[in-house]
């Protein structure tokens, strides 16, 4: 960030008054422009032993399968954002199921939400941002060419939790060591 989206002025990188994290701060308005994790909202959808993906028409990771996905927009719902970017992404009409998947992935700042999903027919067809929407089986699922390891993880969840017949929630992170955050999170416990 270089100039602030308030006044226009520029802005300068420094830890505001009481605040312990380097900040966008403009000196001129006072503005401080806080930067936080953007969610990732999306579904698996299935229909007998069938799951839905995508192939990716846009970078990052263009021609890879993903699960329908995009960020959260602002006035919805998690559980909207994902039924929304089924339709976009697939244009597939689905009844939503409880939330599945989520994980950390704290490399790109976002947060990944997955909810299961029914296929309520198979008229579904690719959205602008996708080349081609497809069903597969667990035996077809184009390991190598998954998008992202969200996705990847969320289809292994989904198959290892269906061959026992229990779903549950799974959660975890991408890519990250906890330890790189306490000395921070001791310093803000310490009185
Ligand atoms: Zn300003």
């Amino acid at each position: 960030m270089n100039f602030c989206s308030n006044c226009g002025k520029a802005v300068a990188l420094k830890i505001p008054p009481g605040d312990n994290r380097m900040r966008f701060c403009c000196d001129f308005c006072g503005a401080i422009h806080y930067q936080n994790p953007r969610l990732v909202v999306g579904t698996l959808p299935a229909w007998d032993d069938l799951v839905l993906l995508c192939r990716r028409a846009i970078e990052p990771r263009h021609g890879f399968w993903t699960l329908p996905a995009g960020f959260l927009e602002n006035d919805e719902t998690t559980a909207e954002g994902a039924a929304r970017e089924t339709i976009e992404e697939a244009g597939a009409r689905i009844e939503l199921g409880p939330m599945f998947t989520m994980f950390d992935v704290v490399h790109v700042q976002q947060v990944h939400v997955f909810y299961r999903a029914r296929l309520l027919d198979l008229e579904f067809k690719p959205g602008i941002e996708s080349l081609e929407v497809r069903m597969f089986s667990e035996a077809d699922i184009p390991w190598r060419d998954i998008a992202f390891r969200t996705v990847s993880q969320t289809l292994e969840h989904y198959f290892s939790d269906r061959s026992r017949g229990v779903f549950e929630l799974h959660t975890g992170n991408i890519g990250y060591s906890p330890r790189t955050v306490l000395p921070q999170a001791e310093r803000l416990l310490a009185p």
